[in-house]
């Protein structure tokens, strides 16, 4: 939650360092009255304290890192593997990068953590490697989650991270069209086959008013599966230019 809010100031802030900018003010002190010692004893705890909530970290490996013109640190960018040729765009069925190492850690943090804040690096990872060859979409639909899913996590992954490249392709991110209608247990850890019967009928979507073409997003790619049951159903739906695209890919 105290990140969550952090990385909404540092969005207000348009991505200055918020707690430079506290002892910045602190430490240009306007003449006035001086606090008392608890006055500065209180001062300096609620400095700490913001000092920690505000310390911008690498969505990685967690550490301090305030470098927004690269998503991850210094440490962490260089084991970020591009995904194998057979998968990488222009394929109509692509995947940018590797699950792996950092990339892992950081959809695992953002996921299983609560940390919605790790959206923001993952999105404009996404929009660097992903806006040049995502260029003729005109609506990204994320992989949606089961309600009861949703509830439980309290946001989609996918809506978030993909939300910076629809901004930059000037896409509409469509969270109606499709549906999940009914649960499905995680893809990691089944069988090909029952990866396939687990997705099988997961989606239902809405006849379009326009025949868009249309990018179908996910966070994280096992078998390719789940994405491809959601393109089936846009495409019973009436959908005919349809892509799939993963911001990771696991590899076997
Ligand atoms: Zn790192």
């Amino acid at each position: 939650m105290t990140r969550a809010l952090y990385a909404r100031i540092r969005f207000i802030y348009g991505g200055h360092d918020f707690r430079f900018e506290m002892n910045e003010g602190a430490n240009q002190g306007a003449p006035g009255p001086r606090p008392g010692r608890w006055g500065e004893v209180l001062g300096e705890t609620l400095r700490a304290w913001l000092s920690l909530l505000c310390e911008p970290t690498c969505p990685g490996c967690d550490l301090p890192w305030a470098d927004s013109s690269d998503p991850f640190c210094g440490a962490c960018s260089p084991l970020i593997e591009p995904a194998p040729a057979a998968l990488r765009p222009p394929r109509r069925t692509a995947a940018l990068f590797v699950y792996a190492g950092p990339l892992a850690d950081s959809i695992r943090r953002m996921k299983y953590a609560g940390r919605s804040e790790v959206a923001r690096p993952l999105g404009s990872l996404l929009t660097t490697a992903g806006v040049h060859y995502a260029g003729h979409v005109d609506r990204i639909v994320p992989i949606p989650l089961h309600p009861s899913a949703l509830a439980r996590r309290g946001f989609n992954q996918s809506v978030l991270i993909a939300r910076p490249l629809a901004r930059a392709l000037g896409a509409r991110l469509d969270m109606e069209t499709l549906r999940r209608i009914r649960p499905t247990r995680a893809q990691a850890g089944l069988a090909a086959e029952a990866r396939l019967s687990n997705v099988r009928g997961a989606f239902a979507a809405r006849r379009p008013k326009r025949c868009d073409r249309v990018l179908v997003f996910d966070d994280v790619r096992t078998s390719g599966a789940t994405l491809a049951s959601a393109a089936l159903a846009l495409r019973a739906a009436g959908f005919r230019d349809i892509r799939t695209l993963a911001l990771a890919t696991v590899v076997p």
